[in-house]
């Protein structure tokens, strides 16, 4: 389910403007109606919605959270440590290919760790 809200983008991400997107599953929500007709953005945050299936959605939290705090200890910058995220660096590794998730392997996030 695809919501267009700059104001809910902006509580969920603590104000970083930089954030375009987000998958919540169900949800995808884009600051705004343009963000979300971009076919590689709305590929991007779909391959979100089917790792945070595989993972049972709270996991998939839980990881990507740890992940996310292991690199900021490691690089001390946020956007190193985002982009070092196992699920981001899947997400922005096949966003570009419009048929990615239909012979995605299961669990293919593992190969991103
Ligand atoms: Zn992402």
């Amino acid at each position: 389910m695809i919501i267009c809200n700059r104001l809910l983008l902006d509580i969920l991400t603590f104000r970083n403007r930089k954030v375009n997107a987000m998958a919540l599953w169900p949800f995808i929500i884009f600051k705004d109606k343009d963000t979300s007709a971009d076919p590689f953005i709305l590929n991007h945050e779909k391959i979100h919605h089917r790792q945070q299936l595989e993972l049972l959605l709270i996991p998939y939290y839980l990881w990507y959270f740890i992940e996310y705090w292991t690199g900021m200890l490691y690089y001390r910058n946020h956007d190193k440590a985002y982009r070092n995220i196992s699920f981001e660096k899947e997400a922005y590794a096949n966003q570009n290919n419009l048929d990615y998730l239909k012979k995605r392997p299961f669990l293919n996030s593992v190969k991103w760790l």
